[in-house]
């Protein structure tokens, strides 16, 4: 042969038209949807005639061997009528609309989509920015409909096969692509016989002189281990048949990329790595599974902390199999893997097992696009990201290279869902992959039962729960430093830009309000009054605003100014009176900031168990001899005697007195921590009159009890979000002795 033809089709065998009828004819016997298929084959072979492929070959080979990949997926017939023309709008100029006419509306979107990924990469520039744009668009294109990322993925598989034919920096672009980009894809989608390929093929191009020295090292190893491997298989045929366990066994060979990642990434020698060759035990149902196990393991020696159950926690792209290691008789190890066959389906073709083309059933895109994102949770975070418009296309690469591609912890929520996180992800990376709300409304976590810190790395296996609270001021700048997914980061960084929008927003107001309140006094028009005005609907409705906070906005820009709006009121300048003051009640005769209806003179304390002040819900109690002491409604010294309790209220008027409150501070343990907070009391003027620190060294948790004075529950509420600002607190509460 000459070297032009060992170029042909990468030196694979051609597929005509029939053989592919031949993988596809089992399962679709539908005679309209067999025709339609051989009318876009014709179509196509026709609208392509004379083009040829760098390889040598008729374009339509190309074309036959991607729909061949596909069917041996058993995709649907649209998906192989797609796979048929989907170059033939960019490179033969057919429009369309006759797409649509000939084959419907369901193949043209997705020969649609497929296009506008094909003209991305026509106007490839060197520019790395540019790059990383181009991506998104196909992972936005792609995530659409998942169809048109099987098609990608077969359309890559062929020209990697046929790379041969380009030029050297061509075969080095597209295997970095295929490496850093479309393997990830087929990984995460579980289609590992298309992972596995396209990793083995990258590789040959990328490092070819390591890819081959593997490539001997496994040939050696695989023909001195054959007799080895062989007495292995016939004594698990043997123990599984005399126990009555269907089964089928295959031998299996690591992948030259996975062994190459052992070796030249994480320094492995190749003589260590004991499962290049591994058995697979493939069997009915999931209890013929654990039992398989147990026999083994009753037979060989089982290698310590090799056993690895995926059938009871499956991996995030659905992987399930039992995963042992065991000494052979003759003193090899080897892996075994057990697994049913819908398992062994699963493991090497993934999400095309699982959608897998029925035919009668009503097929509906929407539905399987629906159920997909259910199934794969992060396909569903891959079309969130792809849908945020503001995550410039450099961030939204690394985005999805670390948050999705890298996520290799696996943890849980207390139901059980498996949640992917990449390596040093925290609680509140977790909790913004549940959902945005409970990430803004975090507090606290419970790691496997016990409360930790925010700043926890999470490990696989973890079971993880976020406490969460109402009162919760959100994120805060602290939190960035902790965060390590990009999709946590930049909902931290949305929401702070908008609480600082917001701020800037509430300080408008209280300037608009402030000017117009100094207008109004100069009319002799007090605060009250004033709002009484303002808030009428008629006013409101002259300045077409809302309330009366967009007024004050309003008045903050001079529009209109607060002399327009007096004038508008028609409020006449007061002739200034000077009165004398009424002598009230001294506070010697009455210090109590609570009265009692209709009581007379009563002695009224407040409780020093859960230290009620002003704003709180209270309720008197009445004790022997002592009068009354007032509690919070749901203090739990009260509960015991309810005929006791009194209706008690606040006087309107003491808003000068200040109160003790005990408070709680939960914290993750740092250095100057004490200090931190010190300095936020006093930067916010709140007396503190005892602070002490308590440090658990085990979960590294410090707790603050401090007694502060505050004249309201509002102010309380005040402090204890500036205290959730501080770094690394995160919980506040009252205390209740
Ligand atoms: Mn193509």
């Amino acid at each position: 042969m000459s070297e032009k033809q060992l170029l042909v089709n990468g030196g694979y065998p051609l597929h005509t038209f029939e053989d592919l009828e031949e993988l596809f004819y089992p399962y679709i016997n539908n005679k309209e949807s067999r025709e339609l298929i051989e009318k876009a084959y014709q179509f196509a072979k026709k609208h392509h005639e004379g083009q040829k492929r760098k390889s040598g070959e008729d374009y339509i080979h190309h074309l036959l061997e991607v729909c061949y990949i596909l069917a041996s997926l058993q995709v649907g017939p649209e998906t192989i009528v797609a796979g048929f023309l989907h170059d033939v709008v960019e490179d033969t100029n057919v429009p369309l609309e006759e797409i649509n006419h000939l084959f419907g509306e369901d193949v043209c979107k997705i020969v649609d989509s497929l296009t506008r990924l094909q003209r991305m990469k026509l106007s490839h520039r060197e520019d790395d920015d540019f790059e990383a744009e181009d991506h998104r668009k196909i992972f936005l294109g792609m995530a659409r409909d998942v169809r048109v990322i099987i098609i990608k993925l077969a359309d890559r598989l062929h020209n990697m096969r046929t790379l041969a034919a380009l030029a050297p920096h061509r075969q080095q672009a597209l295997s970095n692509e295929t490496l850093n980009v479309f393997a990830p894809i087929a990984h995460r989608l579980g289609i590992n016989t298309i992972k596995s390929e396209l990793e083995d093929l990258s590789l040959k191009y990328l490092e070819p002189d390591k890819y081959e020295t593997i490539s001997n090292l496994l040939d050696k190893k695989t023909r001195h281990r054959t007799k080895s491997l062989d007495t292995l298989k016939k004594r698990v045929a043997g123990i599984l048949l005399e126990n009555n366990i269907p089964f089928q066994i295959e031998s299996r060979v690591k992948s030259i990329y996975s062994l190459y990642k052992k070796i030249y990434l994480k320094g492995y020698n190749f003589d260590d790595i004991f499962d290049v060759l591994a058995i697979r035990v493939v069997t009915e149902n999931e209890l013929n599974c654990y039992e398989t196990l147990g026999i083994i393991h009753a037979t060989f020696k089982p290698i310590p902390g090799r056993f690895k159950d995926f059938i009871a926690v499956p991996k995030a792209n659905m992987y399930q199999s039992l995963h042992t290691a065991i000494v052979s008789g003759d003193g090899n190890i080897y892996e075994i893997q057990i697994r049913t066959k819908q398992m062994n389906e699963i493991a090497e073709t993934g999400i095309a097992a699982h959608w897998r083309y029925k035919e009668g059933t009503n097929y509906s895109s929407k539905e399987e696009q629906k159920q997909i994102e259910e199934k794969l949770h992060w396909f569903r975070d891959l079309v969130n990201l792809s849908n945020e418009e503001d995550l410039g296309a450099k961030e939204y690469m690394e985005s999805l290279a670390k948050d999705i591609f890298e996520a290799n912890v696996y943890v849980f929520t207390p139901k059980g869902k498996v949640i992917d996180l990449p390596q040093g992800s925290t609680p509140i990376d977790f909790a913004y992959r549940v959902h945005t709300k409970v990430g803004e409304s975090a507090i606290g976590a419970l790691v496997n039962g016990s409360l930790v810190s925010l700043s926890t790395i999470l490990k696989t296996g973890d079971v993880v729960e976020i406490r969460t609270s109402s009162s919760s001021k959100g994120p805060n700048e602290g939190w960035l430093k902790i965060v390590n997914t990009n999709l946590a980061r930049s909902n931290i960084k949305k929401f702070l830009a908008k609480k600082t929008a917001a701020l800037l927003k509430d300080e408008r107001v209280a300037k608009g309000r402030q000017s117009a309140l100094d207008a109004f006094k100069d009319r002799g028009v007090n605060e009250e009054e004033m709002m009484e005005l303002l808030s009428s609907h008629k006013v409101l409705n002259h300045y077409n605003v809302k309330e009366v906070d967009d007024l004050f906005l309003a008045m903050f820009n001079k529009n209109p100014t607060p002399a327009a709006v007096i004038n508008y009121l028609r409020i006449k300048r007061k002739p200034i009176v000077f009165k004398l003051d009424k002598p009230g009640p001294t506070k010697s005769e009455d210090k109590s900031a609570v009265y009692v209806k209709g009581a007379g003179k009563v002695a009224i304390n407040l409780g020093t168990c859960c230290t009620p002040i002003p704003g709180d819900d209270i309720v008197g109690f009445v004790t022997r001899g002592k009068g009354i002491t007032v509690h919070r409604v749901n203090c739990p010294n009260i509960a015991q005697d309810k005929a006791r309790l009194i209706d008690v209220f606040w006087k309107e008027d003491n808003l000068l007195e200040t109160y003790p409150v005990d408070i709680k501070i939960e914290s993750a343990d740092r250095p100057n921590l004490l200090i931190d907070i010190m300095s936020a009391f006093s930067a916010h003027k709140v007396s503190v009159s005892t602070i002490t620190a308590k440090l658990h060294p085990q979960t590294f948790k410090t707790t603050i009890s401090a007694t502060i004075f505050v004249s309201d529950a509002k102010r309380l509420l005040d402090i204890f979000n500036i205290l959730l600002n501080v770094n690394s607190v995160y919980e506040v509460t009252r205390v209740i002795h």
